[in-house]
Protein backbone atom coordinates (compact mmCIF):
# COMPACT_ATOMS: atom_id res chain seq x y z
CA UNK A 1 0.00 0.00 0.00
CA UNK A 2 3.17 2.10 0.46
CA UNK A 3 4.14 2.11 -3.14
CA UNK A 4 0.94 2.36 -4.35
CA UNK A 5 0.60 5.53 -2.41
CA UNK A 6 4.30 6.92 -3.23
CA UNK A 7 3.62 6.35 -7.17
CA UNK A 8 -0.01 7.53 -7.03
CA UNK A 9 1.45 10.88 -5.75
CA UNK A 10 4.02 11.01 -8.41
CA UNK A 11 1.26 10.49 -11.15
CA UNK A 12 -0.80 13.15 -9.59
CA UNK A 13 1.73 15.35 -9.36
CA UNK A 14 2.28 14.74 -13.45
CA UNK A 15 -1.18 15.55 -13.99
CA UNK A 16 -4.78 14.99 -15.49
CA UNK A 17 -3.03 13.26 -18.90
CA UNK A 18 -1.05 10.31 -16.34
CA UNK A 19 -4.09 9.83 -13.44
CA UNK A 20 -6.48 8.85 -16.98
CA UNK A 21 -4.29 6.39 -17.81
CA UNK A 22 -3.62 5.21 -14.05
CA UNK A 23 -3.67 1.49 -14.19
CA UNK A 24 -6.28 0.41 -11.68
CA UNK A 25 -4.63 -3.33 -11.26
CA UNK A 26 -1.73 -1.33 -9.60
CA UNK A 27 -4.18 0.29 -6.80
CA UNK A 28 -6.22 -2.76 -5.82
CA UNK A 29 -5.29 -5.93 -4.13
CA UNK A 30 -4.83 -9.03 -6.37
CA UNK A 31 -7.15 -10.63 -3.63
CA UNK A 32 -10.08 -10.37 -1.93
CA UNK A 33 -7.92 -11.20 1.06
CA UNK A 34 -5.50 -8.36 0.23
CA UNK A 35 -8.13 -5.80 -0.09
CA UNK A 36 -10.02 -6.95 3.10
CA UNK A 37 -6.22 -5.81 4.68
CA UNK A 38 -7.00 -2.70 3.00
CA UNK A 39 -10.61 -2.16 3.74
CA UNK A 40 -9.46 -2.99 7.63
CA UNK A 41 -7.09 -0.39 7.50
CA UNK A 42 -9.20 2.04 6.14
CA UNK A 43 -11.91 1.58 8.47
CA UNK A 44 -9.50 1.58 11.70
CA UNK A 45 -7.78 4.99 10.15
CA UNK A 46 -11.48 6.70 9.61
CA UNK A 47 -12.02 7.03 13.46
CA UNK A 48 -8.54 8.73 13.62
CA UNK A 49 -9.99 10.80 10.93
CA UNK A 50 -11.09 12.97 14.57
CA UNK A 51 -8.23 15.57 13.74
CA UNK A 52 -10.54 16.30 10.61
CA UNK A 53 -12.81 17.45 13.18
CA UNK A 54 -11.06 20.79 13.53
CA UNK A 55 -11.24 22.26 10.39
CA UNK A 56 -14.87 21.05 9.81
CA UNK A 57 -16.51 24.81 9.83
CA UNK A 58 -13.30 26.58 8.95
CA UNK A 59 -13.06 25.19 5.49
CA UNK A 60 -14.87 25.62 2.53
CA UNK A 61 -15.40 22.66 -0.04
CA UNK A 62 -13.00 23.15 -2.70
CA UNK A 63 -14.88 21.59 -5.49
CA UNK A 64 -17.89 23.84 -4.86
CA UNK A 65 -16.18 27.18 -3.10
CA UNK A 66 -19.19 27.32 -1.11
CA UNK A 67 -20.56 25.00 1.58
CA UNK A 68 -17.85 23.92 4.48
CA UNK A 69 -16.10 20.90 4.13
CA UNK A 70 -17.40 18.08 6.85
CA UNK A 71 -16.75 14.88 4.94
CA UNK A 72 -13.67 13.23 2.98
CA UNK A 73 -13.31 12.36 -0.61
CA UNK A 74 -11.81 9.96 -2.07
CA UNK A 75 -10.55 11.74 -5.44
CA UNK A 76 -10.04 8.15 -6.87
CA UNK A 77 -13.10 5.84 -5.89
CA UNK A 78 -11.88 3.30 -2.49
CA UNK A 79 -14.27 0.87 -4.25
CA UNK A 80 -11.98 0.58 -7.33
CA UNK A 81 -8.27 1.68 -5.72
CA UNK A 82 -8.38 -0.19 -2.30
CA UNK A 83 -4.74 0.85 -1.86
CA UNK A 84 -5.31 4.88 -2.07
CA UNK A 85 -8.18 4.56 0.59
CA UNK A 86 -5.87 5.95 3.07
CA UNK A 87 -3.16 7.74 0.77
CA UNK A 88 -3.82 11.46 2.03
CA UNK A 89 -3.51 13.41 -1.24
CA UNK A 90 -6.48 10.79 -2.01
CA UNK A 91 -8.43 12.06 0.37
CA UNK A 92 -10.27 15.68 -0.14
CA UNK A 93 -11.90 17.37 2.50
CA UNK A 94 -15.37 18.52 0.86
CA UNK A 95 -18.56 19.18 1.33
CA UNK A 96 -21.90 16.47 1.83
CA UNK A 97 -23.02 17.72 -1.52
CA UNK A 98 -20.40 17.51 -3.60
CA UNK A 99 -19.34 14.19 -1.98
CA UNK A 100 -22.65 12.78 -3.09
CA UNK A 101 -22.72 14.46 -6.54
CA UNK A 102 -19.10 12.77 -7.13
CA UNK A 103 -20.31 9.42 -5.48
CA UNK A 104 -22.85 9.05 -8.00
CA UNK A 105 -20.10 9.83 -10.79
CA UNK A 106 -18.20 6.57 -11.76
CA UNK A 107 -14.28 8.03 -12.27
CA UNK A 108 -14.23 6.61 -16.06
CA UNK A 109 -12.04 9.33 -17.42
CA UNK A 110 -10.11 7.47 -20.68
CA UNK A 111 -9.00 11.52 -21.75
CA UNK A 112 -7.06 14.47 -20.11
CA UNK A 113 -10.26 16.77 -20.93
CA UNK A 114 -12.68 14.49 -18.34
CA UNK A 115 -10.31 14.15 -15.41
CA UNK A 116 -12.04 16.14 -12.40
CA UNK A 117 -9.29 18.87 -11.03
CA UNK A 118 -7.81 18.08 -7.89
CA UNK A 119 -7.92 21.18 -5.26
CA UNK A 120 -4.55 19.74 -3.56
CA UNK A 121 -2.37 20.76 -6.48
CA UNK A 122 -4.22 22.30 -9.24
CA UNK A 123 -6.23 26.09 -8.97
CA UNK A 124 -8.94 26.29 -10.97
CA UNK A 125 -9.85 29.64 -9.19
CA UNK A 126 -6.43 31.87 -10.05
CA UNK A 127 -9.07 33.26 -12.74
CA UNK A 128 -12.38 34.51 -12.74
CA UNK A 129 -14.44 32.27 -15.34
CA UNK A 130 -18.28 32.07 -13.81
CA UNK A 131 -20.89 34.01 -15.93
CA UNK A 132 -24.31 34.54 -14.59
CA UNK A 133 -27.52 35.59 -16.41
CA UNK A 134 -31.15 36.05 -16.01
CA UNK A 135 -34.00 34.79 -17.83
CA UNK A 136 -35.97 37.43 -18.61
CA UNK A 137 -39.19 35.95 -18.75
CA UNK A 138 -42.48 37.30 -17.61
CA UNK A 139 -42.24 37.43 -13.78
CA UNK A 140 -45.05 36.49 -11.16
CA UNK A 141 -45.36 38.48 -8.11
CA UNK A 142 -43.67 37.29 -5.51
CA UNK A 143 -41.76 34.97 -7.44
CA UNK A 144 -37.92 35.50 -8.60
CA UNK A 145 -36.57 35.04 -12.30
CA UNK A 146 -34.19 32.53 -12.90
CA UNK A 147 -30.64 33.23 -12.88
CA UNK A 148 -28.48 31.19 -14.83
CA UNK A 149 -24.69 30.02 -13.58
CA UNK A 150 -22.33 29.10 -16.47
CA UNK A 151 -18.59 28.66 -17.19
CA UNK A 152 -17.62 31.21 -19.49
CA UNK A 153 -17.83 30.99 -23.60
CA UNK A 154 -13.71 32.66 -23.80
CA UNK A 155 -11.30 30.21 -22.22
CA UNK A 156 -9.05 33.05 -19.51
CA UNK A 157 -6.04 33.53 -21.59
CA UNK A 158 -3.54 32.35 -19.43
CA UNK A 159 -4.90 28.52 -19.41
CA UNK A 160 -4.77 25.76 -21.27
CA UNK A 161 -7.37 24.16 -23.50
CA UNK A 162 -7.04 21.13 -21.41
CA UNK A 163 -7.68 22.90 -18.26
CA UNK A 164 -10.75 24.57 -19.63
CA UNK A 165 -12.03 21.69 -20.36
CA UNK A 166 -11.40 20.13 -17.48
CA UNK A 167 -13.30 23.00 -15.32
CA UNK A 168 -15.87 22.98 -17.76
CA UNK A 169 -16.34 19.00 -17.24
CA UNK A 170 -15.84 19.38 -13.82
CA UNK A 171 -18.31 22.22 -13.47
CA UNK A 172 -20.96 19.35 -15.02
CA UNK A 173 -20.01 16.66 -13.08
CA UNK A 174 -20.37 18.13 -9.45
CA UNK A 175 -23.92 20.08 -10.68
CA UNK A 176 -22.50 23.41 -9.73
CA UNK A 177 -24.85 25.33 -11.87
CA UNK A 178 -27.92 23.89 -10.12
CA UNK A 179 -26.06 23.94 -6.82
CA UNK A 180 -25.50 27.84 -7.13
CA UNK A 181 -29.47 28.14 -8.48
CA UNK A 182 -30.55 26.42 -5.19
CA UNK A 183 -28.36 28.30 -2.94
CA UNK A 184 -28.91 31.79 -4.80
CA UNK A 185 -32.87 31.66 -4.52
CA UNK A 186 -32.34 31.28 -0.65
CA UNK A 187 -30.33 33.82 0.05
CA UNK A 188 -33.13 35.62 -1.87
CA UNK A 189 -35.90 34.45 0.22
CA UNK A 190 -33.51 35.35 3.28
CA UNK A 191 -33.40 38.67 2.13
CA UNK A 192 -36.49 39.65 0.95
CA UNK A 193 -37.63 41.23 4.15
CA UNK A 194 -34.84 43.31 4.50
CA UNK A 195 -35.01 44.17 0.51
CA UNK A 196 -38.62 45.76 1.31
CA UNK A 197 -37.86 47.35 4.45
CA UNK A 198 -34.66 49.55 2.24
CA UNK A 199 -37.01 49.74 -0.72
CA UNK A 200 -39.89 51.91 1.62
CA UNK A 201 -36.63 53.52 3.25
CA UNK A 202 -35.25 54.41 -0.70
CA UNK A 203 -38.85 54.62 -2.04
CA UNK A 204 -38.26 58.32 -3.35
CA UNK A 205 -34.50 57.60 -4.91
CA UNK A 206 -34.82 57.33 -8.82
CA UNK A 207 -33.33 53.51 -8.56
CA UNK A 208 -35.14 52.12 -5.30
CA UNK A 209 -33.77 48.23 -6.67
CA UNK A 210 -29.83 49.00 -7.94
CA UNK A 211 -29.55 50.80 -4.31
CA UNK A 212 -30.35 48.12 -2.70
CA UNK A 213 -28.20 45.73 -4.44
CA UNK A 214 -25.38 47.75 -4.45
CA UNK A 215 -25.43 48.13 -0.78
CA UNK A 216 -25.75 43.84 -0.68
CA UNK A 217 -22.33 43.70 -3.40
CA UNK A 218 -20.87 45.80 -1.17
CA UNK A 219 -21.11 43.99 2.21
CA UNK A 220 -21.10 40.31 0.14
CA UNK A 221 -17.68 38.73 1.24
CA UNK A 222 -16.58 36.66 -1.69
CA UNK A 223 -14.10 34.45 0.91
CA UNK A 224 -10.98 35.16 -1.67
CA UNK A 225 -13.12 33.49 -4.00
CA UNK A 226 -12.62 34.79 -7.89
CA UNK A 227 -15.95 33.05 -8.87
CA UNK A 228 -18.34 33.27 -5.84
CA UNK A 229 -21.29 32.72 -6.67
CA UNK A 230 -23.54 35.43 -4.91
CA UNK A 231 -21.10 38.20 -6.16
CA UNK A 232 -21.27 37.80 -9.89
CA UNK A 233 -25.28 37.24 -9.46
CA UNK A 234 -25.34 40.43 -7.65
CA UNK A 235 -23.69 42.14 -10.09
CA UNK A 236 -25.92 40.44 -13.26
CA UNK A 237 -29.17 41.86 -11.04
CA UNK A 238 -27.59 45.16 -11.11
CA UNK A 239 -26.59 45.49 -14.26
CA UNK A 240 -30.24 44.67 -15.58
CA UNK A 241 -32.28 47.32 -16.20
CA UNK A 242 -35.32 44.68 -16.66
CA UNK A 243 -34.14 43.04 -12.89
CA UNK A 244 -34.21 46.57 -11.50
CA UNK A 245 -37.58 48.01 -12.78
CA UNK A 246 -39.75 45.38 -13.43
CA UNK A 247 -39.10 42.49 -12.11
CA UNK A 248 -36.87 42.73 -8.59
CA UNK A 249 -40.29 45.04 -7.10
CA UNK A 250 -42.72 42.21 -8.69
CA UNK A 251 -40.42 39.59 -6.83
CA UNK A 252 -41.01 41.96 -3.26
CA UNK A 253 -44.89 42.59 -3.89
CA UNK A 254 -43.85 46.38 -4.28
CA UNK A 255 -46.57 48.69 -5.20
CA UNK A 256 -45.30 51.39 -7.06
ZN1 LIG B 1 -19.03 21.38 -2.26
Amino acid sequence: MLSASATYENVVRNGASSICQINKASFSGSSKDDNDVAKALYQRQRSRLGEFEQIKGNMRCPYCGVNHANQLDHYLPKADYQYLSVTPLNLIPCCQRCNGVKRATAFTAQQAETVLFNPYIEDFDDERWLTVSIAETPTEKGKLPAFIFSVTAVKPSGWSKEKFERLRHSFSTLKISEQYSELWVDDCNSWSTSFCELWDKYRDKKNPARKILKRKYKYCDDYGNKNYYQKWALKAALKSDWFCYESMPKWLGISQ
